[in-house]
This record gives C-alpha cells, sequence and structure tokens, in this order.
C-alpha cells in the first residue's frame, strides 16, 4: 500500500499464487505470471497470454500500482478483445463498482479475498450459468454495473486451501531484505475482530480471525524447505498474535520437527508478553513489526486502535529483552494529530529502542471509518485514488494540512535513520552483505 518506504524487496504474488491453486484443483489450466519478478515487457506478457490461449487474465491491482496494473489492461483488452479481465486486490474491495466506471478493460471485479469467487466465476461463465450466483462479484450487464451480495468470509474455509502454487513461480526472485536470501511469504490465518478506524483489512479477510490448521502450515513450511529449499519467511496474517495459544502451537510445532527456520511476522503490542517472545525466538522468529501509529492515547483511542502507550512501551521492551528486532510503523495526520503530537511521535522514534521504522500518511481508504469522517468534515483534498498510498497525503486533519504531513513524514524518517543505533543496524546488515545495499531505501532518507 506504498509507493516508497524504508526498505524494498520483491515479495512473492501471494493471493494471485493461491487464487492459481485452486483453479488448477478445479482443473482449469493456469499459468501465473510475475512481470516484475520475470522483468518482463508489455510486449512479453502480451506474447505469454497468447501463447498460453487464455480466456481470462486475473490481475491482482492496489492503490500504488493502479495506473500501471490499468496501462497492462488496457494492452491486454486492445490485442485480444475476447479474453476477460479480472480485477482482484485492495482497489476492487475497496472501490467496487467505481473500478469498472472508471477503467473499461476490466469485465469483472472481485470483492474481498479472491480464490473461491474467482474460481466460480470462471466455472459459471464455462458453464453458461448466472453471474448473479457470484458471491463477492461486480459485472457488466449491458450498459449497467452490477454488484452482486459480499462473499460470506465464514463459507470460505481456509482450512481446504491448496498450498499457493509455487511451482508456478520463479522462487529465487523473492530475496529478504535483511540479507538477500530467498524467503517466501505463508498465509497463517485471515481476519481480524478489531475495527481501527483506518484499517482496510476486515473489507478482503473479515472480521473473524480464520485460522489454518497447523499441522497445513507446518506441511506447507516442509514443501518450501524441501521442494524449494526456502529456509526464511514471513508469516502473514493480520497478527501472528491474536490468539496467543495458536501463535505458542505453530512455534511447539516448528520447534517439535527441528525445521531450523528463521521467519519475521507482525503483532498487535497489546498480546507481546515475554514468555510468547521467547517462544517464538526459540522456533527462529528473527523480527516483528508492531503497529504503533501514535505515541499519544489520545489519538489511539480516537482511532479506536484499543492499545495504549504503556502497552507500546512493553512490546518494545520485551523485544529488546529476548533479542528479536522489532520495526515501529507510525501515521501521521490520523485524527486528533497536531504539528506537536507529530514532532513528540518522532521524539518517541528516535529515543525508542526500535531497530526500524516506518513512518505513513493517514489514509483514507473508501468504505473505512476513517473515510466517513474524512468526508464529513470535508478533509478530503483528492479523489484521485493512485495517491491514496501510505506515501503521500491526500486528506488533512483538523490541525495538519496535506503538505506538513508529507513534510512530518519525510522529517520522521530522516531523524529515524540518522540514529547511531539503525545506522549501526544497517552498516552491519551491509557489512554481512553487500547485495542488500539496494533494498535498504532508508540510507536515502537518512540523507534528507
Ligand atoms: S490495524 Fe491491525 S488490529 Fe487494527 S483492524 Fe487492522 S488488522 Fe486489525
Amino acid at each position: 500500500m506504498q509507493a516508497t518506504s524504508s526498505w524494498g524487496s520483491l515479495w512473492m504474488p501471494l493471493s494471485l499464487a493461491s487464487t492459481a491453486a485452486v483453479l488448477r484443483e478445479h482443473d482449469h489450466p493456469v499459468q501465473l505470471i510475475d512481470c516484475q519478478a520475470e522483468v518482463m515487457n508489455t510486449r512479453q506478457l502480451l506474447d505469454a497470454v497468447e501463447a498460453f490461449n487464455s480466456s481470462f487474465v486475473i490481475i491482482n491491482t492496489g492503490f500504488p500500482s493502479i495506473i500501471g496494473d490499468m496501462r497492462t489492461a488496457a494492452s491486454i483488452k486492445e490485442h485480444f478483445q475476447s479474453i476477460k479481465i479480472v480485477a482482484i486486490g485492495m482497489f476492487p474491495t475497496l472501490l467496487k463498482k467505481k473500478m469498472l466506471e472508471q477503467y473499461q478493460s476490466i469485465d469483472y471485479a472481485i470483492v474481498g479475498e479472491p480464490e473461491w469467487a474467482v474460481n466460480n466465476l470462471v466455472d459459471t461463465i464455462e458453464n453458461n450459468m448466472l453471474l448473479s450466483s457470484v458471491q463477492g462479484l461486480v459485472f457488466r450487464d449491458l450498459s449497467d454495473i452490477i454488484e452482486n451480495p459480499p462473499q460470506c468470509f465464514d463459507d470460505n474455509s481456509i482450512e481446504d486451501l491448496p498450498f499457493p502454487a509455487r511451482d508456478l513461480l520463479d522462487n529465487n526472485a523473492y530475496r529478504h531484505v535483511s540479507d538477500n536470501e530467498k524467503f517466501t511469504h505463508i498465509n497463517i490465518a485471515r481476519g481480524c475482530p478489531h475495527s481501527c478506524s483506518y484499517c482496510a483489512a476486515r473489507y478482503y479477510y473479515g472480521h473473524k480471525f480464520r485460522k489454518r490448521p497447523v499441522g497445513s502450515i507446518i506441511e506447507e513450511l516442509n514443501e518450501c524447505i524441501v521442494k524449494y529449499g526456502i529456509r526464511k519467511f514471513v508469516f502473514w496474517s493480520e497478527s501472528f498474535t491474536l490468539e496467543r495459544e495458536f501463535g505458542i502451537h505453530i512455534c511447539n510445532k516448528i520447534i517439535e520437527h527441528n525445521l531450523k527456520i528463521v521467519w519475521y511476522t507482525r503483532s498487535r503490542v497489546d498480546n507481546l508478553d515475554l514468555e510468547l517472545l521467547r517462544k517464538m525466538k526459540r522456533a527462529g522468529c528473527k523480527g516483528i513489526s508492531i503497529g504503533i501509529e501514535s505515541p499519544n492515547n489520545d489519538i489511539l483511542n480516537a482511532c479506536k486502535k484499543h492499545i495504549t502507550v504503556e502497552q507500546i512501551n512493553n512490546a518494545i521492551r520485551v523485544a529488546n529483552q529476548v533479542g528479536v528486532h522489532v520495526t515501529g510503523h507510525f501515521v501521521f495526520g490520523l485524527p486528533g494529530d497536531s504539528y506537536r503530537s507529530a514532532l513528540e511521535a518522532i521524539r518517541f522514534a528516535r529515543e525508542s529502542k526500535l531497530d526500524f521504522a516506518q513512518f505513513y500518511c493517514a489514509v483514507p481508504y473508501p468504505q473505512t471509518n476513517l473515510w466517513k469522517t474524512a468526508i464529513k468534515n470535508d478533509w478530503i483534498e483528492s479523489f484521485d485514488y493512485s495517491r491514496y498510498h501510505l506515501a503521500d497525503s491526500v486528506m488533512r486533519n483538523e490541525f495538519l494540512s496535506c503538505s506538513e504531513i508529507i513534510e512530518l513524514r519525510k522529517r520522521a524518517f530522516s531523524h529515524f535513520y540518522n540514529r547511531p543505533r539503525t545506522l549501526i543496524s544497517a552498516v552491519s546488515l551491509a557489512v554481512k552483505n553487500k547485495s542488500v545495499i539496494p533494498h535498504l531505501d532508508f540510507l536515502k532518507w537518512s540523507k534528507v
């Protein structure tokens, strides 16, 4: 959800790989193309689409990449009018009908997680059935755009999902920022029961925390080790520690199976404690990302984060104590954030024992409560959705203008990454492995 950040590395396309696996399981032949990983231009992509004799092209698209993605979709449509183009991802999930209104080359948009809806769509079209039966689908009907009822996330059983189709990817292309080693994402759970005002996650994966069976996660880890030689992972869910026992169960199984892996994950600060973190470290956890947003209880309360500054400090302290790297994520421009509170957040970050930090501009993603607040207060300064990413500001608040929010974000990067503690971490990463240097985008921020 952002174009520039503290570091940059290519992630495997988890949603597409998982959707490909489901399609294949239902006897739909599929090829999976990651143009960035394969360094493929539009001409080469068109050739690949033609060679495969594709009936559908499924594109995962988000806010920062929407312009390029839609340019690619338009090229495909221009060359192969009969191919149906399906958009999945956050952009169609949040914009629904508006996406089809704005982008003529898109035939179908999927709202929410894609695997079941895409497969139902393909089955429905191939069997000449009515599109009205596909939940979560937005489609064109003559001159109209129809939005079907939403998917019921409870019906989408993630226990039954096949493993993502990594065999269709070049797994060597995905290198971790810490050491340039191969890594991959493992989806361990979906959904979040919390309601932070700015967060759009629940529209994609739902409100309920849906866990994969731990045995299946271990099997997928084993497959990655044995088949692809991958021993470094990002455990992907809204929060690894949302259900403490689930997290502990995963760790116990990794230890029991002696998997010897390294992994990173993210967590809310209210669920982190010394015992859990020690267990995570024993199981190979090297780093956690925590959502701080603002070290100010009034701002945290206003955005319904339901955490406190004391819990933030505690999470950083226990991570330091255990020796797990900790990355803090901050947001500028949330309701109630003023110049003064933003400067206090920068000071907090600089004086904290965080190893790394990411700083964002508050983005009023459509449908979220922050969006509703922003509309009500007339705070939104741009409806150009390609700018709705965390490195840009399209929403002022009661105290800060958009340009001030962007400036504060830059200042935060500069102040944080100019600290001796962070520079030493960066230098030691670079000394260990020179190939990580191009990924360390924060080196340029530290010169701002
Ligand atoms: S920010 Fe995190 S905790 Fe809050 S609703 Fe989103 S996923 Fe849940």
